[in-house]
């Protein structure tokens, strides 16, 4: 099936590793031109040079290095994208992540976590929706989580801006009326990446078990309804993603990626 993204410039943010990494490998292998995004630019570079090679993509692998939660960084990154050619397809993955106990998460914390999980979004967007609008096609796809719906006791901060990029992606795919722009929301489930092995070291810590015992047994003790009953691979969410943004009917939706954790119709 040609999924009629061989040209297409892409952002996909955080992409240094993880999904974000996946889902740059997914469109450069469908013949897209890809920004690596991540804070370093050594790394980007790294990463981009290993993507080429792995998806005989020579030329097509590119470097936007820019900390997110820097509007200044955000900005500078904007404009090198416009000054290369702008963007047609944007993929806001980037987003932290932590084990915190409720009441130890301060006011700065909680600023941070909007910063980089909503914020990182809301200025690409703003930025580079309008010239989608004007030129009649763009695609949005922002990474939100099973946790968006399903809101987690002991991250109440990442779940709080998982659920408002839902809101983000759906106020801002009401702005495409009639156009060829679609903007929607990947809610992956639990996805085996670096980001997740931290996370399941301090999950460790905190509930004194080894980090091996917890993985082993997460799924009949903490995700007991996953139908998947393993970790979802980073390639099915690129997958996921690909597709999203290859179909123009697909606009405002919210497509759930978690291995049939959420029982629900
Ligand atoms: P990860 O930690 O493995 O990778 C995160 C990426 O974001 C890295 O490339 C990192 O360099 C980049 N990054 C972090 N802060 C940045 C900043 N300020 N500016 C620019 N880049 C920055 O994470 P992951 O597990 O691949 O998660 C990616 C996205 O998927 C996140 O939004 C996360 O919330 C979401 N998600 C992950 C899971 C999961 O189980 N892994 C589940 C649901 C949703």
């Amino acid at each position: 099936m040609d999924l009629e993204l061989a040209g297409k410039r892409v952002l996909v943010t955080g992409s240094t590793s993880g999904i974000g990494k996946a889902v740059a490998t997914a469109y450069l292998k469908e013949g897209a031109v890809v920004y690596i995004n991540g804070r370093s630019a050594e790394r980007c570079q790294v990463i981009a040079d290993e993507l080429a090679a792995e998806c005989d993509a020579a030329g097509r692998a590119k470097v936007a290095a820019a900390d997110l939660s820097s509007a200044e960084q955000s900005d500078a990154l904007i404009s090198q994208l416009k000054s290369e050619g702008g963007v047609d397809i944007l993929v806001n993955n980037t987003g932290i992540f932590e084990v915190k106990a409720f009441e130890d998460i301060s006011d700065d914390e909680w600023m941070h976590y909007f910063n980089v999980n909503i914020l990182s979004a809301v200025r690409l967007s703003r930025a580079l929706l309008p010239e989608m609008l004007e030129r009649d096609f763009g695609r949005i796809v922002n990474i939100s989580s099973e946790c968006a719906i399903k809101p987690l006791g002991q991250m109440v901060h990442y779940s709080v801006t998982k659920t408002a990029l839902l809101s983000l992606s759906r106020a801002l795919s009401e702005l495409t009326k009639s156009k060829n722009v679609t903007i929607n929301s990947v809610l992956p489930g639990p996805t085996w990446t670096e980001g997740v092995e931290n996370y399941f070291d301090t999950l460790a810590e905190k509930e004194g078990k080894s980090t091996e015992e917890l993985i082993s047994n997460y799924f009949a003790d903490h995700e007991p309804t996953s139908l998947l009953q393993r970790f979802v691979a980073v390639e099915e969410v690129a997958k996921a993603t690909v597709y999203l943004t290859s179909n123009r009917a697909m606009n405002g939706q919210s497509l759930r990626v978690e291995g049939g954790i959420i029982r629900a119709l």
